[in-house]
C-alpha cells in the first residue's frame, strides 16, 4: 500500500505524520516550531522529520509517495511559494522546491484550513459525501470547501474563506484589515471579546453575571458559564451561534453542499453549538439547500491538517 508523509505546519508545533492511501495515520510525530529561527531553520528541521519517520518506519524517503504540507496563511500554489503566513513570521517564502529538492520526492502543499477539510471529506465527518463545506472554529473561523475529493481553491487558493465573510459592516476589527467578519463574532477570540463588552454593560446596568473579567477568560469559560444558565454568557453564545447560522446558510445556499463539519476548540461545545446551530440553520439557507445538508462535528481533532495534507500528496 502507499505511504506518504502529512505536515502540518502551525504557529506552535510542527506536525508529521505517515498516512497509508486508506487515511490510516501509521506514525506520528510533532516538534516545537520555534519560527523565530526563520524559514529556513524550520524547513531543515521538516526534511529532519521525514527522514527520521522514514528510518523509524523501515522505509527508505525514495519509497513515500510524496510528501504533502499543510501551511497555515496564504499559498501560492503554482510557484510553491507560501505568500504570507503571519503566526510564523513568513513572507514569500519559497517551500515546495526546497524540500523537493532535499528530498527527492513530490512535494504538494495547501493552505492548513483546506488541508484540514480534505482531511474530514476523505475519512472523517465528510467520508463519503461528495460536497462538504468544513468550517473550523479556533482563534479565528477558517474554511474549506471539497468537492469530489478535491480543495475548490478558486482563482488565487482563496475561495472557502468563510470567516471573512462581512457580517456586522463597520463592526468588530478583523486581523484581515476589515470590519464585523464572521470571525469577529463566532471564533473564540468573537466570544470572548463580545463576553468582555457584555460584562462591562453588566456592571453599568447592575446586572449579575458569574463570568469574570479576567485576562485568562475563554470561550470554554463563557461557554461553561452558558451552560450553567448565566444569561449574559447566554446571549452572546446565542450571537455567536445565531451569526454563524447565518454565515453557514448564506455560504450553503451558494455551495449547495451535503454536510457541513464543524471542528475546532469551539465545536467542543458539543450541544451547547450544535443543537441551536440546527435550529437556527434553516431561517438562514433555501428550503431544499437546508434539506441537503447535515451539520456534524469534526472527527479528526487535530489530525485533520496532517491527514488531509498526504491526501494531497497520495491523490495529485
Ligand atoms: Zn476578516
Amino acid at each position: 500500500m502507499r505511504k506518504a508523509i502529512g505536515v502540518d505546519l502551525g504557529g506552535t508545533f510542527i506536525k508529521a505524520a505517515l498516512i497509508d492511501e486508506s487515511g490510516n495515520i501509521l506514525y506520528k510525530e510533532e516538534a516545537p516550531t520555534l519560527a523565530d529561527r526563520g524559514p529556513d531553520d524550520i524547513l531543515r528541521r521538516i526534511e529532519g522529520m521525514i527522514r527520521e519517520i522514514a528510518a523509524k518506519n523501515d522505509l527508505a524517503v525514495s519509497d513515500l509517495a510524496g510528501l504533502g504540507i499543510a501551511i497555515p496563511g496564504f499559498i501560492d500554489d503554482e510557484s510553491g511559494v507560501a505568500d504570507e503566513v503571519v503566526n510564523i513570521g513568513w513572507r514569500d517564502v519559497p517551500v515546495r522546491e526546497p524540500l523537493k529538492q532535499r528530498l527527492g520526492i513530490h512535494v504538494s502543499m495547501e493552505n492548513d484550513a483546506n488541508a484540514a477539510a480534505l482531511g474530514e471529506a476523505w475519512v472523517g465527518a465528510g467520508r463519503g459525501r461528495r460536497f462538504a463545506l468544513c468550517v473550523t472554529l479556533g482563534t479565528g473561523v477558517g474554511g474549506g470547501v471539497v468537492i469530489d475529493g478535491k480543495v475548490l481553491r478558486g482563482a488565487n487558493t482563496m475561495a472557502g474563506e468563510i470567516g471573512h465573510m462581512v457580517m456586522v459592516p463597520g463592526g468588530a476589527a478583523c486581523n484581515c484589515g476589515h470590519h464585523g467578519c464572521l470571525e469577529t463574532i463566532s471564533s473564540a477570540t468573537g466570544v470572548v471579546r463580545m463576553a468582555r463588552e457584555a460584562l462591562v454593560e453588566a456592571k453599568q446596568t447592575g446586572r449579575p453575571s458569574a463570568l469574570s473579567d479576567d485576562p485568562e477568560l475563554t470561550a470554554a469559560d463563557v461557554f461553561a458559564a452558558a451552560n450553567a444558565l448565566d444569561a449574559v454568557a447566554n446571549e452572546v453564545v446565542d450571537k455567536a451561534i445565531e451569526t454563524l447560522a447565518w454565515g453557514l446558510g448564506t455560504a450553503a445556499n451558494v455551495i449547495n453542499p451535503e454536510v457541513i463539519v464543524i471542528g475546532g476548540g469551539m465545536s467542543r461545545a458539543g450541544a451547547r453549538l450544535f443543537d441551536p446551530l440546527r435550529v437556527a440553520f434553516p431561517n438562514y439557507a433555501l428550503r431544499r439547500v437546508a434539506a441537503a445538508v447535515t451539520l456534524v462535528p469534526a472527527e479528526l481533532g487535530n489530525d485533520a491538517g496532517v491527514v488531509g495534507a498526504a491526501r494531497l500528496a497520495l491523490y495529485s
